[in-house]
């Protein structure tokens, strides 16, 4: 009797904790196995006002993995914002092995006000203040706090951005090695089974886990395989957009082995081993003359500028052969903005 009395306190106490552990919290969501649990990040108010990021945990039926799935840090870039909402319903916590966190839109007030770029609470991108501070503005508030609860406690993360407001931008995606070849290897399986068929080759990041600026190089340095992608344009909401982003989430989570079913990889993708900046040193009226996607060749004009008279006062030409991964959607235009982006094509696959 004792025997069986004492082996079955045994499985009482080695079952709770692990029961206890496989519920997965972040902020105030949590969700148990087989559950979805919305909550918030609260950002305590600092030298300037607090602030709530909305947290999504889905919590799969089977254990394994953790992957953060991120969007809104410009909080008009609608169509990666509107993808992770699309996700938050169709990913099944039944069909799901691991964890998924999403934050659908980590810039609330960008969002809200319609402010292109920045926070409007304190003027500074929400994707150039990694990995935060406790003590700063709220920008670096809110990235202290994503680091701790969100890139800290993942395994993989998807960083979503797109064209905002002012920009024309064709889907792409970015590839950061980091020259450790196992991590390396995830991280460009994840990007090709994403599916975008640009990918930019993002080499000599920062490196100091302290100053590491971006989402996905926080993540990365911290060895955790992460990935950048981009759709939509000019405060946009089109279907092939969004549907580009969830789809290739889910063959990324596929090839990851969180869902079941086949990955379909991208099997040639553009590779692109750099991006040339297009710069206006005048003020005035943008005008067009190519879209995104565009390939140009180098000397090609990519539009004009204007001032309010009229007069032509700037030609711009590509410095470089390659595509427009982007470019101005607006006549506006300050001096020293940028009219567009070209991305080189590498001359070999990495
Ligand atoms: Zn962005």
């Amino acid at each position: 009797m004792s025997f069986f009395g004492s082996r079955l306190l045994l499985v009482v106490a080695v079952a709770l904790p692990l029961h206890a552990q496989s519920r997965f919290s972040v902020g105030s969501a949590s969700a148990a196995p087989g559950q979805k649990g919305t909550g918030y990040l609260e950002v305590p108010a600092g030298v300037d006002a607090s602030t709530n990021i909305p947290v999504i945990v889905i919590n799969g039926a089977t254990p394994g993995r953790v992957l953060a799935l991120v969007s809104g840090a410009h909080g008009t870039e609608y169509s990666s914002i509107i993808a992770l909402e699309k996700l938050i319903t169709e990913l099944e916590p039944a069909q799901l092995s691991g964890t998924v966190v999403l934050l659908p839109l980590v810039n609330l007030p960008s969002f809200e006000q319609k402010v292109p770029h920045v926070n409007p609470v304190d003027g500074k991108s929400m994707n150039r203040f990694y990995p935060g501070k406790s003590d700063g503005t709220q920008t670096e508030r809110a990235s202290y706090l994503i680091t701790k609860e969100v890139v800290d406690r993942c395994d993989y993360l998807i960083d979503y951005h797109g064209g905002d407001l002012d920009e024309s931008l064709r889907p792409y995606a970015y590839w950061a090695p980091t020259g450790k070849e196992a991590q390396d290897r995830v991280s460009k399986e994840m990007v090709l089974a994403f599916g975008l068929d640009h990918i930019i080759i993002w080499r000599d990041r920062p490196t100091d886990p302290a100053a590491t600026r971006y989402l996905d190089n926080t993540a990365s340095v911290h060895g955790k395989p992460s990935i950048v992608v981009e759709a939509g344009y000019a405060g946009t909401t089109e279907t092939d957009d969004i549907a580009l982003l969830v789809r290739g989430t889910l063959s990324a989570m596929r090839a990851l082995k969180m869902l079941p079913g086949e990955a379909h990889p991208i099997e040639n993708p553009v590779w692109l081993e750099k991006i040339v900046d297009v710069n206006s040193d005048q003020e005035g009226i943008f005008y067009p003359l190519v879209k995104r996607g565009t390939y140009v060749a180098a000397g090609m004009k990519l539009g004009y500028v204007t001032d309010f008279f009229g007069k032509v006062i700037l030609e711009a030409r590509a410095p470089v052969a390659g595509v427009i991964l982007h470019l101005d959607a607006v006549p506006s235009l300050k001096k020293g903005e940028n009219i567009a982006n070209i991305g080189v094509v590498a001359a070999h696959a990495p």
